[in-house]
């Protein structure tokens, strides 16, 4: 019998504690925040658009595997590896707090500060969802709301 509760007590911590894995979350720590720009067929990412300053969090936890400035328009950017070929990006950033090989965790840890660093007028976060590796050959970017429509920090006008 005991073991019976053990194992049904097992599998009922699984349910709760795996979904919170799988899920992903809204990446800026705001509700103020809001989407300036969807994802389409010439635009490959989110814009979503909040104060300068405003913290930049990972979608789900994860490994940094870049952070730093690259010259693609993006300015100053991290990009995050949570397994399976799952990668996470965001760009724009005023000013970084990440490095390569950083653990970082879903909507606590800082990646940086929303800015407006690159090829851009106002203050947003471009965010995108990658298939394999950015930008490496026959790598691809999905639509990230499916990932980040949930958790803490998403705005009421979204639930
Ligand atoms: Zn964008």
């Amino acid at each position: 019998m005991r073991n019976v509760q053990r194992s049904f007590l097992a599998a009922v911590a699984a349910a709760l504690i795996l979904p919170s894995i799988a899920l992903a979350s809204w990446p800026v720590a705001t509700t103020s925040s809001y989407v300036s720009q969807w994802f389409r067929g010439s635009h490959y990412g989110l814009d979503i658009a909040a104060a300068a300053g405003t913290r930049v969090v990972p979608m789900r936890s994860g490994t940094v595997v870049f952070a730093g400035w690259r010259n693609n328009c993006g300015g100053y950017q991290v990009w995050v590896s949570h397994g399976n070929g799952l990668y996470s990006a965001y760009y724009h950033l005023g000013s970084e707090t990440s490095y390569r090989g950083k653990p970082v965790y879903g909507q606590k840890t800082t990646l940086g500060y929303v800015g407006r660093s690159g090829c851009v007028t106002g203050n947003h976060v471009h965010m995108e969802v990658w298939r394999g590796y950015p930008w490496a050959r026959g790598s691809y970017r999905v639509n990230p709301w499916n990932y980040v429509a949930s958790g803490s920090y998403l705005p009421y006008r979204y639930r």
